[in-house]
């Protein structure tokens, strides 16, 4: 019996930190060894919720939802994408749960306590004269999303930390200004109740309270405002979701001191090494793989020797590519291989999910979805895709810079199949289509 973790995020077409936050705990949980395979998978970014079951070989798979709450990420897309039917699904012999969310363990509780009581040293006034604004996403499509802000709020309030406590909403009311209404307190403590340090919590969040991007003290129209860093930035993460994981039925190894080039999802994996080995050179996308070196064209610049290295390097130089696979890699570095099992890894962290579709379209299994089937199980907006009209004209501006072939529209296959519209390709569809 093997184990695999997945990590399910949002992801981000706009910051690599949303997605960041994500891989930093993959590749703790890879380090401790406590599962076979270990992965991640988000909405706008590669692997997506619906391919990246594909990566695992696992008998035995557990979906975390990184998420702050039960909302309609976690009980409407991901179940949709990966076709779960509730927190246990057996399917083609293996057995996937689905665990709670962090917002339904007391981890994100005890954080935002400790954001306020640790801004109540700094500000060193009376608490009844400080407010407290916990800061929610919120999403009128689903009134959920803004329960668990809420329940923080409560129980901020029964705590008695600050003279009052507000919830307010980055997409739902009361809005964020509006915090300076609600509360009438001459400071005010901002605590955005999200995981990552990620576009919203580094741009929108700060704008819409007033500060600068980046400012973390400032006086708003007469109110100093302390604004802290988000919750799931804290040790204390990776414990919150591997109790998650074991709440939820699993079973775990012991964790051993392991490093981040172990646990990678496996499927491929043989295939891809044992062919490098016998060609002595493969492209693989733009990526060179030879045994003792993967590496990019270009004038050679540098040697990278850690993977936290390499994903930080090739996903935001010379700036964020949020789709992983488009053709403009950085150029001119390389990773030296000791052992045949990081060319794999290399592989897998540049092009996250590509070798399940590589393997698969070698051994006759890749299958595709077309724009209408992937239409018809959408949640959300993309749904208003059903018999879109101008896919070709997409296809040529998007495809055209990706290395991957548009297999699920053409029929190509070429190295790196496409089995089905990624996000990005969906979200240009829908630009014109409004
Ligand atoms: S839909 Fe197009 S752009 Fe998106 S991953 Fe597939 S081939 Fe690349």
């Amino acid at each position: 019996m093997t184990t695999a973790l997945v990590l399910a995020g949002h992801g981000s077409h706009i910051s690599p930190l949303t997605a960041g936050l994500v891989w930093q705990q993959v590749d703790q949980l890879r380090a401790m060894g406590v599962a076979d395979e270990v992965t991640a998978a988000f909405w706008k970014e590669f692997p997506s919720f619906a391919t990246v079951l594909n990566t695992l070989a696992a008998d035995e798979v557990t979906i975390v939802p990184l998420f702050t709450a039960q909302g309609f990420f976690t009980r409407n897309v991901i179940p949709a994408e990966m076709k779960l039917t509730g927190t246990g699904t057996q399917r083609d012999g293996r057995t996937i749960r689905y665990a709670r969310t962090l917002g339904e363990h007391p981890f994100l509780q005890e954080v935002v306590r400790r954001r306020v009581e640790d801004t109540l040293k700094v500000i060193d006034a009376s608490s009844k004269n400080v407010g407290v604004a916990l800061i929610g996403h919120g999403t009128k499509r689903n009134p959920q999303s803004r329960a668990a802000t809420e329940a923080q709020a409560q129980h901020l309030r029964d705590l008695h930390l600050a003279g009052q406590v507000v919830a307010v909403y980055l997409d739902d009311t009361p809005s964020i200004p509006d915090m300076y209404e609600l509360l009438n307190t001459p400071r005010i403590i901002a605590v955005p109740n999200f995981l990552a340090l990620g576009s919203h919590t580094t741009i929108d969040v700060p704008e819409a309270i007033g500060l600068e991007a980046g400012q973390m003290i400032g006086d708003v129209n007469g109110r100093m405002v302390y604004y802290t860093d988000p919750v799931g930035v804290d040790e204390s993460l990776t414990a919150a979701i591997l109790e998650l994981v074991t709440q939820v039925g699993a079973n775990l190894y012991p964790p051993k001191a392991g490093t981040m080039w172990d646990a990678f999802p496996t499927a491929g994996r043989d295939e891809l090494l044992c062919a490098v080995h016998e060609q002595g050179e493969i492209r693989f996308g733009q990526l060179i793989l030879t045994p003792s070196e993967v590496r990019v064209e270009g004038e050679f610049e540098r040697t990278i020797t850690t993977l936290d290295d390499l994903r930080d390097y090739v996903r935001t130089s010379p700036k964020f590519r949020p789709l992983s696979t488009s053709n403009d890699l950085p150029s001119g570095w390389r990773v030296l291989i000791s052992e045949s099992e990081m060319i794999h890894a290399v592989v897998e962290t540049v092009y996250p999910g590509a070798v399940a579709d590589w393997v698969a379209q070698r051994n006759g299994s890749f299958t595709v979805q077309t724009l209408n089937e992937v239409a018809k199980r959408q949640q959300g907006m993309f749904h208003q895709l059903e018999d879109f009209e101008r896919t070709a004209e997409i296809v040529q501006r998007v495809c055209a810079g990706c290395a991957r072939q548009p297999t699920w529209f053409n029929g190509h296959q070429g190295v790196i199949p496409c089995s089905e519209a990624c996000n990005l390709w969906m979200s240009a569809a829908l630009e014109i289509e409004e």
